[in-house]
């Protein structure tokens, strides 16, 4: 189930809210004109009818209008339903599934952008209404006389619905908390342009391994976009920004499984672990830093269909030394990055 294009599945959701709700208030007109309660038969005409005007309201996206009168739509047609037939046919028992909706449907009305709907004023309702037809019925009866077989099969009815409607409801809500605290998650730990972990989330990473004292075949490098700051200047952000999307897609694809992150701004860090490899495969590891440099010097990096940028990157790099902190290993690879740059860009740096 996908919760994230956010208006968009909000709007379905409560779309599919408003088809059960008709279906099921034509399914109750038929049962009370069947058992002949015609005040609930006649109400259920005007919900019917409410609700088919559901999906223009929500089309028209008056998504508030729509969530307010239903639950005024369901509370008034609750507590009528129970003073008609009486609380053994256990229509009463809706206020309870209505009080799970109205929290569901509150979470909605706010990711469309709409205020909030008074949860707690419509749960008071739907609390007071209850205890209110509760008394009706006990002092006075209720208005129409329902076989005894018709009462019974209301109650099982009525209590199968609201089991599963709470079911269903609660089902949904665990799901969709579940959804946002695993992307809430992702977005703490990685950068929104690259799709790459942060600086954030490496050097914990790095520094886990490092008390583990498990690094020693590890290399570090820093690479750096030469002269960015003239592209944004020249081409504009926007164009800066696929520049960095573009780039990234270079590094993720020269580096494999490889930890690739965005640094910040246009920095990005690879680290690798060279364990288990024998002298050609940590060849292979070096020229990887320099594939990755050429790759960037020769690519025409076409935005928009027209604008043809093209641009070159640094990269300092250094191998793990037995003892270093995480920050005085990023530092050595970070000096080196620099006197690549004073001495000229376009380069792989990887001595002092
Ligand atoms: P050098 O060759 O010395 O690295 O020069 P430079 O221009 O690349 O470096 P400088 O630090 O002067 O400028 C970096 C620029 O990167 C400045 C900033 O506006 C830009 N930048 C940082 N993050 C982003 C981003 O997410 N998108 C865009 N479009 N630009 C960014
Ligand atoms: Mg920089
Ligand atoms: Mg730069």
């Amino acid at each position: 189930m996908n919760f994230g294009s956010s208006r968009k599945s909000a709007i379905n959701y409560l779309n599919m809210l408003n088809l059960f709700l008709l279906v099921s208030h034509t399914g109750l007109l038929i049962l009370f004109a069947v058992i002949e309660v015609y005040l609930m038969a006649i109400v259920n005409v005007g919900s019917v009818l409410y609700y088919a005007s559901g999906f223009y309201l929500l089309k028209r996206k008056k998504t508030a209008v729509y969530i307010r009168t239903t639950f005024c739509e369901i509370l008034i047609h609750m507590f009528l339903a129970v003073i008609s037939t009486g609380w053994e046919m256990g229509f009463q028992l809706h206020f309870v599934g209505c009080m799970a909706i109205v929290f569901y449907v509150d979470y909605f009305s706010a990711r469309l952008g709409q205020s909030h709907i008074k949860s707690i004023g419509y749960c008071i309702a739907s609390a007071a209404l209850y205890l209110t037809s509760l008394l009706i019925t006990k002092f006075a009866g209720s208005l129409y006389d329902v076989v005894e077989t018709m009462k019974f099969v209301g109650m099982v009815l009525n209590s199968v619905a609201v089991f599963a409607f709470i079911t269903v409801l609660f089902g949904l809500l665990t799901k969709m908390a579940a959804y946002y605290e695993e992307e809430l998650g992702r977005q703490a730990t990685h950068d929104k342009l690259t799709g790459m972990v942060n600086r954030h989330y490496l050097v914990d990473q790095l520094d886990a391994i490092n008390a583990e004292r498990k690094m020693a075949n590890y290399w570090i490098a820093i690479l750096d976009i030469d002269d960015f700051k003239k592209i944004n200047d020249r081409y504009g952000h926007l164009c800066g920004d696929f520049v960095l999307r573009s780039l990234a897609e270079i590094i993720k694809k020269n580096c494999g499984d490889r930890t690739v992150c965005r640094w910040g701004g246009e920095e990005f860090v690879i680290v690798g672990d060279d364990s288990g490899k024998d002298e050609k495969g940590r060849r292979l590891e070096s020229v990887l830093l320099d594939n990755i440099r050429r790759d960037v010097a020769i690519k025409d990096f076409v935005y928009d269909g027209n604008t043809t940028v093209n641009m070159t990157v640094t990269i300092g790099t250094t191998r793990y030394r037995e003892g270093q902190t995480v920050d005085e290993w990023i530092n050595v690879a970070d000096a080196r990055l620099y006197r690549g740059k004073k001495s000229g860009k376009n380069k792989v740096v990887d001595s002092d």
